[in-house]
């Protein structure tokens, strides 16, 4: 099998390589999978140029999702599909021909879709399904008003913005990009906001705005968010992509009732990952994913890291395993 490993030598010196290696590194518990395609991720280009320290246990087999089929046992063939549980970081991960993993985080893909649609959906879709989860979950419903969705053309928020749109809610993405209004207009989104406006310090109350947000980006992005969301709004938060900071004041929750829910993938429990994956299934056709992927061959999965890094792709990387 091969993998791009991640290693540190005795000196601290750190490097990411595709390389042959023997199965039996992977040990002998849990499930072994034959992985047909995993993704990048912000998470994913972090490890791989050794950013932020992503990981936990050295040498890692990098990728924090895959998605293949059971290799043995009787359930030999079915196509499944995994994210998070600390995969690339503290437990061997998914950029890998093969991978073992405990079976309970095993998801079977639902139908129609397939291991490519499942990883074009990938960690971001799987992420933007929970968010908007729990924006339902808070009460919110299309006729409550727009929902902005942040960071809109990255892995999660492009999602978001499709799902949203799915589900009948008015968008309003906000980017960086004024270049790729269309593509969001593509995926459902009616207004397009310069992310400038949203990414300086703001006032700790503004006009309001917006019923919710689907914010992927954190510090004064986050905080202006709040400051603008109407009364009884809500605004799942999943990522960090301006900063960890949230250089917010406690006005919006104590004058408006406004909530602010965290969102995370990677400890979520199998309950909330079967209802997000039926719900993606249902909502998303095959065709509709085939045309947000850009496929790339396992030996161009740094450079793709280095592009999601670089800020210079939207929607969906996939890497095929198999392909050189
Ligand atoms: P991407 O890199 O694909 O998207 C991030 C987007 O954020 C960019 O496309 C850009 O969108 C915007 N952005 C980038 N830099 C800045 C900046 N300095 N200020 C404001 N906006 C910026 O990443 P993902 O979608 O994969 O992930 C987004 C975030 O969500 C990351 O922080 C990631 O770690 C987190 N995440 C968290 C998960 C969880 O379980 N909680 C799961 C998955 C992701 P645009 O150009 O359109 O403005």
């Amino acid at each position: 099998m091969r993998a791009w490993m991640l290693r540190k030598d005795q000196n601290g010196e750190f490097s990411c390589q595709l390389e042959a290696l023997d199965q039996s590194q992977l040990g002998d518990e849990g499930v072994l999978v034959d992985v047909a395609y995993s993704t990048i991720n912000y998470k994913d280009g972090l490890a791989m140029m050794n950013l932020s320290p992503v990981v936990r246990t050295w040498p890692m087999i990098a990728g924090i999702d895959f998605a293949g089929t059971i290799a043995e046992g009787p359930n030999a063939g079915q196509a499944v599909v995994v994210n998070g549980h600390g995969m690339g970081e503290t437990r061997m991960g998914a950029l890998a021909s093969q991978a073992r993993v405990p079976a309970d985080w095993l998801i079977t893909i639902p139908q129609p879709l397939e291991p490519l649609h499942a990883m074009a959906i990938g960690t971001a879709g799987y992420t933007a399904m929970l968010c908007v989860h729990v924006l339902e979950d808070q009460g919110l419903t299309p006729d409550k008003g727009p929902i902005l969705v942040t960071g809109a053309t990255g892995g999660v928020g492009s999602f978001a913005t499709l799902l949203l749109a799915k589900k009948g809610f008015e968008v309003w993405a906000s980017t960086g990009k004024a270049s790729e209004a269309d593509f969001l207009k593509g995926l459902g989104a009616s207004q397009i906001i310069d992310r400038s406006e949203l990414s300086e310090k703001g006032r700790p109350l503004g006009k309001e705005r917006w019923a919710g947000a689907v914010d992927s980006v954190g510090s004064h992005t986050l905080a202006n968010a709040l400051a603008q969301t109407q009364y009884g709004g809500s605004i799942a938060a999943c990522g960090l992509a301006q900063g960890f900071d949230l250089p917010a004041t406690v006005m919006p929750f104590i004058l408006r009732g406004v909530s602010l829910v965290g969102v995370d993938s990677v400890q979520a429990p199998r309950e909330k990952r079967l209802r997000a994956w039926q719900s993606l299934a249902e909502l998303l056709t095959p065709a509709e994913i085939e045309a947000m992927v850009e496929l790339r061959p396992m030996s161009q999965a740094l450079k793709a890291a280095e592009d999601i890094m670089a800020n210079s792709y939207k929607g969906r990387v996939v890497i095929d395993i198999k392909a050189d």
